[in-house]
């Protein structure tokens, strides 16, 4: 406690951020999660920013179902995996993981961040490259830099760019190469082009890795993620993802592929030897969950049908979003005091979303990201949306007609 200007310092620049409007504020909920949240004012709001795709964070039969793991194995392990923290309820999760993914095997992790984290350092070394899409997310980045491996970066789902990159990593005369991205991309709910992607793999002799969590649960016709929305289950080599976004909503996170790379793992990756295992509650919520969405599709489908209807209805009330199918919806306002007037009356008008704008998207393509869930009524979108145009109107956003 005895240097002061460190604290100085500190507050000076959280004071910076609070200038630029860059600080962000944490929004307490007093209730659980779900299409309808209770802020700690008593107020309720239609929350469309939550990861929660499937409706099932504050759902009653996942919750059901961590309790009855919670009661069948304790509440937590004191141990890592490999020393005495692997109950059967682990091995089950991984089991079903790989059947749903379509892979050899599977490994948990306590979070997607430490499956990123945990997946190139063991595999790569300074004879091989990591070629990574430009906007992938920051778990990726990090685990890339903990990895002796080359870097090569070619731009967000441009796939002449990643040519060229292959190019140049085969050009070095690099070992190993893996072309690595998100299945979707969080900020614009762009898919990445797995089936042109697999095909330079092919023709380059790369690896590919996606990361899934943005998509497991809910992406091609029965859930199974990007792969199989562009036909290519079995042929991505590695795939990460979280069990905290439509997988149930809790935290949790997996690296899936063939056998000897998840061994591999499970030997080497340093957030699996060096940190506790996940809760045997979440790994028993998990597994309902699967079996939940691998017996019926319907969760998905009114996924599906709600992100339709709202992107739809969105751009008729005039309002420009960025298209595509993905129930990640952008709103375009541009500008970035614009997107932080918005939100703040969408708030006003009961409607909780969040606004982003530079340096988390690019100068002038400041927004509102509005998240659809299969728990959105039709009621609900509908109210949402007449906020959208009474809100739209004000600010002078969309005309009046
Ligand atoms: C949310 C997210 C993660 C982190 O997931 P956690 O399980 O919460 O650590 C990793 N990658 C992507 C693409 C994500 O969107």
């Amino acid at each position: 406690m005895s240097d002061q200007a460190f604290y100085s310092s500190l507050q000076q620049k959280l004071a910076t951020l609070k200038d630029e409007g860059l600080f962000k504020p944490e929004r307490v909920l007093a209730s659980r999660q779900g299409a309808e949240v209770v802020a700690q004012d008593g107020r309720t709001l239609i929350n469309m920013c939550a990861n929660n795709y499937l409706g099932l964070s504050g759902d009653v039969e996942t919750q059901k179902a961590a309790a009855a793991a919670l009661e069948k194995y304790g509440y937590g392990l004191s141990s890592v995996r490999f020393i005495c923290g692997t109950q059967t309820v682990h091995k089950e999760l991984e089991s079903a993981l790989s059947n749903f993914l379509g892979t050899e095997d599977t490994i948990l992790y306590a979070a997607a961040f430490d499956a990123n984290g945990g997946v190139f350092e063991p595999l790569f070394d300074e004879n091989d490259a990591i070629i990574s899409d430009a906007l992938n997310h920051a778990s990726i980045i990090d685990g890339v830099r903990l990895c002796k491996a080359a870097r090569y970066r070619y731009a967000n789902n441009d796939m002449a760019d990643l040519e060229k990159q292959l190019v140049a990593a085969t050009e070095a005369g690099k070992r190993h190469k893996i072309i690595v991205t998100d299945g979707v991309f969080s900020m614009d709910g762009t898919i990445a082009q797995l089936d042109k992607i697999v095909e330079l793999a092919e023709k380059y002799g790369a690896l590919t890795m996606i990361d899934e969590s943005h998509a497991s649960g809910f992406m091609g016709a029965t859930g199974r993620g990007t792969h199989e929305h562009c036909g290519v289950i079995g042929k991505i080599d590695i795939i990460t993802g979280t069990l905290g976004k439509a997988l149930g909503g809790a935290m949790g996170g997996f690296t899936s592929g063939k056998k000897e790379v998840i061994e591999t793992l499970r030997q080497k990756s340093r957030p699996y030897l060096f940190s506790n295992t996940l809760a045997p509650m979440i790994a028993g919520a998990s597994l309902a969950v699967l079996e939940r969405i691998s017996k019926s599709t319907e969760l998905r489908d009114r996924l599906h049908e709600n992100t339709a209807y709202f992107r739809k209805e969105i751009e008729r009330i005039g309002f420009t979003i960025k298209p595509g199918t993905h129930p990640v919806v952008p709103v375009m306002l541009f500008e970035a005091p614009v997107a932080q007037k918005f939100a703040s009356r969408m708030f006003e008008l009961g409607v909780l979303l969040s606004g982003f704008f530079y340096p988390v998207v690019p100068m002038g393509q400041a927004r509102v990201r509005v998240q659809l869930s299969a728990a959105h009524t039709r009621e609900q979108l509908d109210t949402v949306l007449k906020a959208f145009e009474q809100a739209g109107k004000e600010l002078g956003i969309i005309q009046n007609n």
